[in-house]
């Protein structure tokens, strides 16, 4: 049996390539929590955090606060004690990010001990992944312009950001459509942007340039508005914001409100609960996409490994660390080749092999001789 010895906590900020913009609002970098944890035999395991005010009501400071609460009671458990650990965290609440961190440290560890990379014991599903590639709110001309960018890239599907206004979203669509060709998959994102009517009016119109899903047309809330707005809308919609894990799904499946879930493991509390609600999705027949936040590597990497590993994750959205401007990871972690194609490394736990620590700021450490 080995043990977790010591449990070390970062904050890091990473910038972006360029501001990004989704209706809410523009971020010009990421910022997040990491996670180390040492085991007895000197291995170490790494988790982060990206966590988001705005979908989950947590902070980088929330986060650290919250794995402050359990830290004592995670040094000594047994690596291989997921379930021991699933208890530990479901004393924390809220904070969804800082429960993703350590769960993600842990089976870095765990697969370490197995030796086999996380997805192979997860559900081994898959061998590789196909992401999309995220387009940010600007002009329509510079919509089309970036899309075409990221198309010569080589990315083959692409997520457009809209629900600003209805008559530009139209537009961007339009012309996003025309500047790629028709082999380019295009899905849309308002983030909770439009109004009913608004929606209805943009759906229609934009069903014109073969668009395969809608994501978060609608406020989070508005359960009710999503189920209308699906009988009125030639194109699916998929839930982001109004699901965070299978209590919200179950209601939403429920009231026929949604067509595809976008699991994030940001939202879900922990990585287990995002194979869960997978698995509940799928026998509902709700296809689900895995999405992230502002995560760099080490986080995108654990999203690789969950769509790889589970069936029903037939939609990739893995792209943040694609679009920041440092890099905290210097070697492993899940790569990227033409056509947005991901896979994790075939070695034991996450295959992060090295970190640049000299981009985190140490924010406290706990075990191997060192106490709160
Ligand atoms: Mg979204």
């Amino acid at each position: 049996m080995t043990r977790i010895r010591r449990l070390e906590v970062y904050e890091v900020k990473l910038k972006l390539e360029e501001p990004f913009t989704i209706s809410s609002g523009t971020s010009t970098y990421s910022h997040n929590v990491v996670v180390k944890f040492v085991d007895e035999d000197g291995r170490t395991g790494w988790g982060e955090g990206s966590p988001s005010y705005r979908v989950s009501r947590e902070t980088v400071g929330s986060n650290i606060e919250a794995i402050k609460s359990v830290a004592g009671k995670i040094i000594g458990l047994d690596i291989l004690k997921l379930e021991r650990l699933r208890e530990i965290l479901a004393k924390i609440e809220g904070n969804p990010s800082a429960k993703t961190a350590l769960e993600t440290a842990f089976l870095d560890l765990m697969g370490k001990e197995l030796q086999k990379p996380i997805y192979r014991f997860m559900g081994g599903y898959r061998d590789s992944i196909v992401t999309d590639f995220t387009i940010s709110i600007r002009s329509p001309e510079e919509m089309a312009k970036n899309a075409l960018k990221a198309v010569e890239k080589g990315f083959k599907i692409l997520k457009i950001k809209l629900g600003v206004s209805p008559e530009e979203d139209v537009e961007r669509i339009k012309r996003i459509r025309e500047a790629v060709g028709p082999d380019v998959k295009i899905r849309v994102d308002a983030n909770q942007g439009w109004k009913f009517d608004d929606a209805v009016y943009v759906l229609n119109k934009i069903a014109d340039y073969d668009v395969e899903l809608c994501e978060q047309p609608l406020e989070a809330g508005d359960l009710k508005g999503h189920a209308r707005l699906r009988k009125e809308s030639p194109i699916p919609i998929m839930l982001d914001e109004s699901v965070h894990g299978v209590v919200e799904a179950v209601k939403a499946i429920e009231m026929e409100a949604v067509d595809f879930i976008n699991i994030k493991l940001m939202k879900t509390k922990g990585v287990s609960e995002a194979v869960t609600l997978a698995h509940l999705a799928e026998s509902y027949g709700i296809p689900c996409m895995v999405g992230c936040m502002g995560e760099s590597r080490i986080g995108i990497s654990m999203g690789v490994h969950f769509a790889q590993a589970i069936k029903n994750v037939m939609l990739v959205d893995l792209d943040a660390d694609l679009l920041q401007a440092e890099f905290l990871v210097e070697k492993g972690g899940a790569s990227i080749a033409p056509g947005g194609i991901r896979r994790v490394p075939e070695v034991p736990g996450l295959g992060v092999e090295k970190v640049d620590e000299t981009k985190l700021i140490r924010r406290f450490t706990v075990g191997g001789g060192v106490e709160l």
